[in-house]
C-alpha cells in the first residue's frame, strides 16, 4: 500500500513539475522562433533593397551577418528543438527520481502512524479476548451446572462483576491512549497548584494505601505549575497506585517536590519489589507488563505509565525512572516554569 501511495505521490509531483517544464520550453521555444523569422525577413529584406539599389553592397550589416541561409536558420530552430527536450527529458529524470523519495519521505511518518494504530488494535483486542474468554467460560460453565445454588450463582456472578469492572477500567485506559494527545491542549492550560494535585491524587489511591498499611508522606511546598489538574492528577494517581502496589504491606511512599531557578521536581519513591535494568527502558510502552512471578499476582495491564508519559508529554514535562531491584523505584517529573513577565 505504501509503495503504491508513493508511486501515486510521485506522479503527482512529475505532473506539475512537467507542465511547468513544458510551459517555459514553449514560451522560450516561441521566442527564440520569432527572434529568428524577424531576423530572416531582415535579411530578405536587406538583400531585396541592395537588389533595387536602395542600399549599397557594402552596408556594414550586410557585410557583418553575410548571405541570410534559410537552411541554417531552420536547422536551428531543429536544435533548439532537440536542446529543449533534452532538457525536458533530463528534467523528467531527475524529478522523478527526487520526487520519489520526497514522496517517500512525505509518506513516511503517515505510513507509521498508520503502522502505530494497527498495532494498537492487534493489542487492544489481545488485551480484550483474555478476560472475556474467562468471563465466557465462567458463565458456560455455570449454566452447564444443573444443581447450581443460589449461593453458587451469587459467587458465580461477583466473579463476573470483578472481570465486567477490570474490562471497564481497560477500555477507559484504552479510550484514555487513544484520545490523550487530542484531549490535552495548551490553551486549556492553567496555573495550578502542585500540592492540591497531590492531596487529590492521595485522597483517591487512600483506600489502597490503608488496605496495605502504607504511609504516604508529602514533602510538597506549594508551588504553581503550568497545565491541566485533572490530568495531573490522573498522572500522580498511576504513580502512587503502582508505588502502593509493587511494595511491601506496611512501608512507605515518598512524594517530594522541589522548585529550582526555571522548573520544578516531583518525585514519587517508594521501597518495592523494584525494576531490573533490562525491564526499566521498556516500562512507559503500551502493555508492557515485567514478567517476574511476584508481579504477575498484580492486577494491571501495563497501559498506566503509557497514559502518565503521554500526559507528562503533552505537558512539555519529562517523566524518569531509577529503581533497583529489592530497594525500591524513584520516579521523577520535571516541569519546566515559564517566567512571567
Ligand atoms: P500496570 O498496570 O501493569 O502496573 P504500568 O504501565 O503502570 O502497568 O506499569 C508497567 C510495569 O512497570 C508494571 O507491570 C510493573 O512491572 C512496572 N512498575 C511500574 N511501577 C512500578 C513500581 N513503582 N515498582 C515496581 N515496578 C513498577
Amino acid at each position: 500500500m505504501f509503495e503504491k501511495a508513493r508511486f501515486k505521490l510521485t506522479a503527482w509531483y512529475l505532473v506539475i513539475i512537467m507542465a511547468i517544464s513544458l510551459f517555459f520550453s514553449f514560451a522560450v521555444y516561441t521566442g527564440v522562433n520569432t527572434e529568428l523569422n524577424r531576423l530572416e525577413k531582415t535579411h530578405l529584406k536587406i538583400q531585396e533593397e541592395i537588389k533595387e539599389g536602395v542600399v549599397v553592397t557594402h552596408d556594414e550589416h550586410f557585410i557583418k551577418f553575410g548571405k541570410p541561409d534559410p537552411e541554417f536558420i531552420k536547422e536551428s530552430k531543429q536544435r533548439l528543438i532537440w536542446a529543449l527536450g533534452l532538457i525536458n527529458l533530463a528534467i523528467l529524470l531527475f524529478s522523478g527520481a527526487a520526487g520519489y523519495f520526497l514522496a517517500g519521505r512525505t509518506l513516511r511518518p503517515i505510513k507509521r502512524m498508520i503502522d502505530e494504530q494497527n498495532r494498537f488494535i492487534t493489542d487492544a483486542s489481545h488485551e480484550l479476548r483474555t478476560p472475556l474468554t474467562a468471563l465466557r467460560s465462567e458463565i458456560e460453565v455455570g449454566l452447564r451446572n444443573k444443581n447450581l445454588s443460589l449461593n453458587d450463582a451469587k459467587k458465580l456472578l461477583n466473579s463476573n462483576l470483578e472481570e465486567v469492572i477490570n474490562l471497564q477500567t481497560l477500555s477507559d485506559n484504552l479510550l484514555e491512549l487513544a484520545q490523550n494527545g487530542r484531549l490535552i491542549d495548551p490553551k486549556n492550560f492553567e496555573e495550578v497548584s502542585l500540592s492540591a494535585i497531590i492531596n487529590k491524587a492521595v485522597k483517591k489511591v487512600e483506600p489502597l494505601s490503608l488496605k496495605k498499611q502504607i504511609k504516604l508522606n508529602i514533602k510538597v511546598k506549594d508551588i504553581t505549575i503550568n497545565g491541566i489538574a485533572d490530568r495531573l492528577i490522573e498522572v500522580f494517581v498511576i504513580l502512587l497506585d503502582n508505588a502502593i502496589k509493587y511494595s511491601i504491606n506496611k512501608g512507605g511512599v515518598e512524594i517530594v517536590a522541589q522548585k529550582d531557578k526555571d522548573q520544578v521536581s516531583v518525585s514519587v519513591i517508594d521501597h518495592g519489589v523494584g525494576i531490573e535494568a533490562d525491564d526499566l527502558p521498556h516500562i512507559f510502552e503500551r502493555f508492557y507488563r515485567v514478567s517476574k512471578s511476584r508481579n504477575k499476582s498484580i492486577a494491571g495491564y501495563g497501559l498506566g505509565l503509557a497514559i502518565a508519559k503521554k500526559i507528562i508529554d503533552s505537558h512539555h514535562a519529562t517523566i524518569t525512572v531509577e529503581s533497583i531491584p529489592d530497594k525500591g523505584t524513584t520516579f521523577k517529573l520535571l516541569f519546566r516554569l515559564i517566567p512571567h513577565n
